[in-house]
């Protein structure tokens, strides 16, 4: 039987690397999205590419971690936009054994009372350095499965609640057991958003002490044991990014994997929320920039909320043109982003040149996919990241002969972005961008790229003069985008929320959209006061020094890189999540 024994060959080599792994106990990183590779489906947005990132740092710095998340294997939809700017979902249907090895351990677990198995495909992060980080992506799809439980992992945020609820038990429980099976030690468990927090619950049983042991039932819990091994990370201020489930539905669907009076004590009285049973049962919780974790600790009054600003894979989010001058200049620099500081060494010719390569690299990428043809010497902004309404994607629109004014036959504007598929506000924002498009083509270019993913997210974010983004303050909880923008010397134009109110240093890195940020919460007037400050700073500011002072523009481009990717890289993340969070 030849198929058998190619499959056993490649299940043998997967298994020696595994047995090699449990050697040492690891961090265990759970993730309902990591996006490994452009190409592999696995991720939505900002989460999974952070996720990926992390582990891309986790190996070039050699850390004992594992991941674990679920495969998609229907994945994250193809986006498909009509002549009137609406978006159409497609199936991404992608090959798993293309790029992954799957292995032969089965993990179970109970869902509407039938027990579900569980595999799991093994891909392998690979860093230059020679560390590497095992991810594995966890699948319901087997023979032995009901139908429908075989459909568990296979769309990225589709279905109902209870869909949801299915896919965060196969994660978080599935996970665990996945990894036990295998035999690993873990010695922290990472919870990236609320999604995975049932892995909690699988410690809990596992750390329950034997009943007779302790005077008080409620004692045989041991919650001190759980925490200490625990992380956790919030994600986001917008409150439907936070997963709640009805009782009954969780008690159909999962059952009472603890006894439902200590999980309502620990999740919530009225609906099982992923977030506060993560935040009960984390020793280190942190936001994900400082303002988000302070917007945190508002949020979750009773907790101490730490922060950990995001950061960017170097490596990865720097394009071909810069990684060739910064080899040159600051070699060494993909593993030590600190060599950032050195920018002042390449000379101002040779940034330009790399920025110009980058431009006309997107200038062409554009060409094939739009036809529209952009120029190389007019400013060109722009603003690509998932199309929802607080992000406000048509706020420059706000006073149309306004923008006419400033900038007609002076700027040029790259959109993209995908709506989440239930997001019908989204959508209309992404048809909106299109009637501007069309009501202003013979005086502002402008181009909406479908299918934003990581590879024409990195095309996009260095091949533009700025990087702009407007969301409604404060709820970007960090944005990474644009630290992907600074890598390639491309300053930031930016409302001061999430990151850039740390980046942020006017006329010097970049500049920013509207009010400081120790203001309060903005109301109604919110558009108005943005905008105005947006209309007034690119027409007076940013424009005039565009054609006017490249000399200054260059040194921003310095700036951008010497001291915005200089911090806002994951390997600065990763080593405050290890001194910080795993090994306290
Ligand atoms: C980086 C990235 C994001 C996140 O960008 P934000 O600025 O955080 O919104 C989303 N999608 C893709 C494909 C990315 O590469």
């Amino acid at each position: 039987m030849p198929w058998k024994k190619g499959r056993f060959r490649i299940m043998s080599g997967a298994l020696d690397q595994i047995d090699e792994l449990t050697k040492e106990p690891k961090i265990a990183y759970f993730s309902m999205e990591i996006g490994v590779h452009n190409d592999i489906p696995t991720y939505s947005g900002g989460l999974g590419v952070l996720a990926g990132d992390t582990v891309r740092s986790a190996a070039d710095l050699m850390l004992p971690m594992v991941a674990v998340t679920i495969l998609c294997k229907k994945g994250y939809f193809t986006q498909e936009i009509n002549d009137t700017g609406w978006q159409t979902e497609l199936p991404f249907i992608w090959e798993p054994s293309k790029y992954m090895e799957l292995l032969p351990h089965r993990a179970t677990v109970q869902i509407d009372g039938r027990e579900v198995s569980v595999q799991a495909w093994f891909y392998n992060v690979v860093s230059l350095t020679r560390g590497n980080i095992p991810v594995f992506f966890l699948d319901t799809d087997i023979p032995e499965n009901q139908p429908e439980d075989r459909e568990i992992t296979a769309f990225l945020y589709g279905g109902d609640k209870a869909y949801r609820l299915k896919q965060e038990i196969v994660l978080g429980l599935g996970g665990v057991r996945m990894l036990h099976e295998m035999g690993f030690e873990i010695k922290k468990y990472h919870m990236n958003e609320g999604h995975a927090s049932f892995l909690t619950l699988e410690l809990m049983n596992r750390f329950k002490k034997p009943i007779e042991d302790v005077w008080d039932e409620k004692l045989v819990w041991d919650t001190r044991t759980v925490r200490s091994l625990c992380v956790f990370t919030t994600h986001t201020p917008v409150e439907a990014g936070h997963d709640k489930f009805p009782y009954d539905l969780v008690s159909q669907v999962m059952g009472e994997i603890i006894p439902f009076p200590v999980l309502k004590e620990l999740a919530g009285r009225d609906n099982l929320n992923m977030t506060m049973l993560a935040l009960n049962l984390s020793r280190y919780i942190n936001g994900v920039a400082k303002k988000h974790g302070e917007v945190s600790q508002s949020m979750f009054p009773g907790y101490e909320i730490h922060a950990i600003t995001n950061g960017v894979h170097s490596f990865t989010w720097t394009c071909q043109s810069f990684k060739k001058v910064f080899d040159e200049y600051l070699p060494g620099w993909a593993n030590e982003p600190e060599l950032f500081v050195r920018i002042g060494r390449v000379p101002d010719g040779r940034l330009w040149e790399a920025h110009m390569e980058a431009k006309r690299l997107l200038i062409s990428l554009v060409k094939e996919t739009t036809g529209v043809d952009l120029a190389p010497d007019i400013l060109t902004i722009g603003f690509a990241r998932r199309a929802t309404a607080y992000k406000r994607a048509d706020l420059l629109f706000r006073d149309i002969s306004r923008l006419e004014r400033i900038g007609e036959g002076k700027i040029q504007l790259v959109y993209a972005g995908k709506a989440h598929p239930h997001d019908e506000a989204g959508k209309k924002l992404i048809q909106n961008i299109f009637r501007y498009k069309e009501l202003l083509k013979d005086k502002i270019k402008i181009v909406y790229l479908k299918n934003y993913n990581m590879e024409t997210a990195l095309k996009i974010v260095s091949g533009v003069d700025i990087w702009m983004n407007t969301p409604l303050r404060p709820l970007e909880a960090s944005g990474t985008s644009g630290m992907k923008a600074t890598h390639n010397g491309v300053m930031n134009f930016s409302v001061l929320d999430g990151w850039w109110i740390e980046g942020h240093i006017e006329g010097f890195t970049g500049w920013s959209i509207g009010p400081a940020p120790h203001e309060l919460t903005p109301g109604a007037d919110a558009d108005a006061r943005d905008s105005e400050d947006l209309y007034d700073k690119l027409g007076n500011t940013i424009i005039p020094i565009y054609y006017h002072d490249r000399h200054t523009w260059i040194r921003m481009m310095q700036n951008a890189i010497g001291k915005n990717a200089y911090y806002f890289n994951s390997h600065r993340m990763m080593r405050r999540y290890v001194t910080e969070a795993y090994i306290r």
